[in-house]
């Protein structure tokens, strides 16, 4: 028997705690950079299991760290917040809670995207880690990092001391829960996670009566042409088959019927899959805006503010290769390559910080004959609810089991006797 084989097995013996600790996180969101509570749950956990523990850097995440003899030093992660969405599932445990937002205005607030599942499973291979180490021989660093929904959540860990606080790791790795089967793992080398960046855009006209728009510059219309403009970017202007997106999520302008606004507000997001086509849609949208405001003879130019910016998650060859003939050992062929994903992750940041290489994958957590059905439907999309989703509800037990065991079999791939 392989000494991973003989740490999976202790997962059962854990069953109870990983489920109440799953339902009381899952019943206590926080907001980014709001994760007091779970910090110091994970913390209390970690002390408890013999781990160094290291909290309030950056300034809500924290490390363990756990040294055993000579070897490799693997890195972990997991990221610990919710969103302001309202939890629609009808579980036991759903989420009832509101909170504050940054602003102070008051949301619900959900683990919408699965965060309480990453953090219970990281702190399940903390705790078989601890609880075999005869099996393995190194240094374990699990680590949870706040706000990654915002995209600053890990650079806020580098930038809060991480690499004076933790031994360099030679390999990191990290982990999202998907509505694939609970029974799946999904991988693949290089570019599997998109680059992302929001852009706040303030178009500046001049208010007047709306019974005498000769009179102003009006800011709707000057938007309504820079909105069509901007959805020829992916189709005009880059190579058909290259992967980009750009979304107007919201525009707003104006209070009432008879006055055209001074200004409006265009939110925009955009996704690459390689920095040089993420540069060409800024300049192309930069472009257009401000050749639109120009045609429109407005007053100044368009201010342009990016926000939450997500790197390209960049996954190392050698660490797929290593990593997913483990997956292929234990998992066979739910073991299978993962689908480039149009969603965004910050977890390279920290890798890239310290110089690791690193892989990022996918684990699922809907029943399996669900699934299928859905699929064979060709009703994915509207019967699986996915992340961010008020609906999104992981098959609790199995959705843990599966999480843990990709996440210990892969630490183990480095660190396994
Ligand atoms: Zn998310
Ligand atoms: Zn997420």
């Amino acid at each position: 028997m392989s000494t991973t084989q003989k740490v999976l097995d202790g997962i059962a013996d854990l069953k109870d705690w990983h489920e109440a600790f799953y339902q009381d996180l899952h019943q206590n969101p926080e907001l980014s950079f709001q994760e007091t509570r779970t910090a110091g749950l994970i913390a209390d956990r970690l002390r408890a299991l013999g781990y160094e523990v290291h909290e309030g850097i950056g300034p809500t995440g924290l490390v363990g760290i756990l040294r055993n003899g000579d070897g490799t030093t693997v890195l972990a992660r997991a990221d610990m917040d919710a969103l302001p969405v309202e939890e629609l599932t009808d579980l036991p445990y759903r989420s009832k809670h509101t909170t504050s937002d940054a602003t102070g205005a008051q949301v619900h607030v959900m683990h919408a995207c699965g965060h309480d599942m990453h953090v219970t499973c990281l702190l399940a291979t903390a705790e078989l880690l601890a609880n075999n180490k005869d099996a393995w021989s190194g240094t374990f660093i699990p680590l949870f990092q706040p706000a990654e929904e915002v995209g600053t959540g890990a650079k806020s860990m580098i930038d809060g001391g991480l690499a004076d606080i933790i031994p360099t790791p030679d390999v990191a790795l990290g982990q999202h829960l998907v509505p694939l089967p609970y029974d799946v793992v999904a991988s693949r080398p290089g570019p599997a996670m998109s680059a992302a960046d929001s852009i706040r855009v303030t178009l500046h006209g001049r208010g007047t009566h709306g019974s005498m728009p000769h009179g102003g510059i009006d800011p709707i219309t000057l938007g309504g042409a820079i909105v069509q403009r901007l959805n020829g970017i992916v189709s005009r202007e880059l190579r058909p088959g290259t992967f980009a997106v750009v979304t107007v999520g919201s525009f707003q302008a104006g209070s009432k019927s008879n006055i055209i606004p001074a200004d409006a507000v265009l939110l925009l997001n955009i996704r690459a899959y390689s920095e040089r086509v993420r540069a060409k849609l800024k300049e192309s949208i930069e472009r257009i805006i401000i050749a639109e405001c120009e045609a429109s003879d407005t007053p100044q130019p368009p201010d342009f503010e990016y926000y939450d910016q997500f790197p390209l998650t960049d996954n190392t060859e050698a660490v797929y290769d290593h990593v997913s003939a483990a997956f292929a050992e234990h998992f066979g062929d739910k073991s299978t390559l993962m689908t480039p994903s149009t969603g965004s992750e910050d977890f390279s940041d920290i890798p890239v910080a310290l110089g690791a290489p690193f892989l990022f994958w996918n684990f699922g957590g809907t029943d399996p004959d669900v699934y299928a059905t859905a699929a064979a439907a060709g009703r994915l999309a509207q019967d699986i609810p996915s992340n961010h989703s008020g609906y999104f509800a992981p098959v609790m037990g199995p959705a843990i089991d599966n999480g843990t065991k990709a996440m210990v079999v892969a630490v183990m791939s480095y660190l396994g006797n």
